[in-house]
């Protein structure tokens, strides 16, 4: 497994800070010495903290350029996380395959969180299709989760 060298920057919108598990994150944050910015640079920004359901538990954690980014970041956040009573899980576009899930269950190793491989469908439909609504996403690649002019981004400030 590669340690992270580089220090990851989140990207979060102000209206985040009323939820509760944004909080847990922006403690991991500092703890680790990762950044965090309010302003949608694409640029600068690695991953993306989305608000979506507010009344939802779960919390959707995409995994490459994300927890393969920094495993032990969030290998953490996700203990967080379910102490604090939400329900992590893994939502990566890969293809539901044995060598996928062996790899992806090897680094979590034991951390009894669900893994969901959507093998390139949008996320958030998928989720929802399994009667899942998602709290918060985490994710590099925010198109991942739905297409187009989606309302999630429009409420999280990305155009
Ligand atoms: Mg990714």
């Amino acid at each position: 497994m590669q340690i992270a060298e580089e220090k990851l920057t989140f990207y979060y919108n102000g209206n985040i800070k009323k939820v509760p598990a944004y909080h847990l994150i922006e403690a991991a944050i500092e703890e680790r010495g990762n950044y965090l910015v309010e302003f949608y640079n694409e640029f600068l920004i690695d991953i993306y903290v989305l608000l979506d359901n507010l009344d939802s538990k779960y919390i959707a954690i995409d995994w490459d350029n994300t927890v393969s980014a920094d495993p032990e970041f969030f290998i953490d956040l996700i203990r967080k996380f379910q102490k604090a009573g939400y329900t992590p899980f893994i939502c990566t576009l890969r293809a539901p395959d044995e060598e996928n899930i062996a790899e992806i269950t090897a680094v979590l190793a034991a951390r009894n969180i669900a893994i969901y491989l959507t093998d390139g469908q949008e996320k958030q439909s998928y989720m929802q299709n399994l009667g899942i609504n998602v709290h918060l996403w985490i994710d590099d690649f925010y198109p991942s989760i739905c297409r187009d002019a989606c309302l999630l981004f429009i409420q999280n400030g990305i155009e």
